[in-house]
């Protein structure tokens, strides 16, 4: 080989050891790296939630998680779904489906030992002028007032009708998920504000943005 050949080699060889160094330093310095999220898109199926005309909160839900799932992933997170698509979880030929559903996602987010789960839903009142984004805890876990404080505290920074977050300990799923986490009702089906809002990609973009920046703030703050 002679000398040209060998320092072409060595470059080349330079080239690819530095490549991978950056992308090791790259995956490091994301906040969310080594974390793992589940997100609950609340309904599915036969099981639409709250509806407006054509409307059904099961499908906003799943954008928003779908949405959100990426904002995480990019700040390096592990992100799964309760469901990727539009069917309930209840086991066949249940009695009750609504409960079949519900503890089938209770047992998938405490089976799967990640750090925090976020359930998406939307809202809805006979009355449509109720409006805004709030958020549910239980007290089950320590944890769950502080990261909806912070949550609380993030959103109100960027959509001012935001509403005080709220201790509820009677909800089946909050009341029997072990790890930390909480419910987001991001805002009324029933209002054509947030019916408006919640409907447009740009909205979900930004509302995801928002939820991931407060995630990152309670995995770092004491
Ligand atoms: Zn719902």
């Amino acid at each position: 080989m002679n000398q040209y050949k060998i320092c072409v080699l060595i470059l080349l060889i330079l080239t690819i050891f530095s490549i991978d160094f950056v992308h090791a330093e790259n995956k490091d310095s994301l906040e969310l790296s080594g974390k793992v999220i589940y997100l609950d898109p609340g309904h599915g199926g036969i099981d639409p939630g709250a509806i407006y005309k054509n409307i059904e909160e099961k499908n906003i839900n799943l954008d928003i998680c779908k949405i959100l799932k990426q904002k995480l992933e990019e700040k390096g997170a592990q992100v799964y779904l309760t469901r990727y698509g539009d069917y309930d979880l209840s086991v066949k030929n249940t009695i009750n489906r609504k409960r079949s559903d519900l503890s089938r996602r209770v047992k998938i987010i405490n089976e799967s030992n990640a750090d925090l789960y976020l359930s998406i839903h939307l809202n809805s009142d006979s009355s449509s002028t109720w409006r805004g984004i709030q958020l549910f805890y239980d007290d089950i876990h320590d944890n769950n007032k502080k990261l909806s404080q912070i949550l609380e505290k993030e959103m109100k920074k960027h959509i001012s009708l935001t509403r005080k977050s709220e201790e509820i300990n009677n909800l089946y799923m909050l009341r029997r998920i072990n790890i930390p986490g909480l419910l987001i009702e991001a805002g009324f089906l029933s209002n054509p504000n947030d019916r408006y809002l919640l409907k447009s990609k740009s909205y979900q973009e930004r509302l995801s943005n928002i939820i991931t920046k407060g995630v990152i703030t309670y995995f770092y703050r004491p």
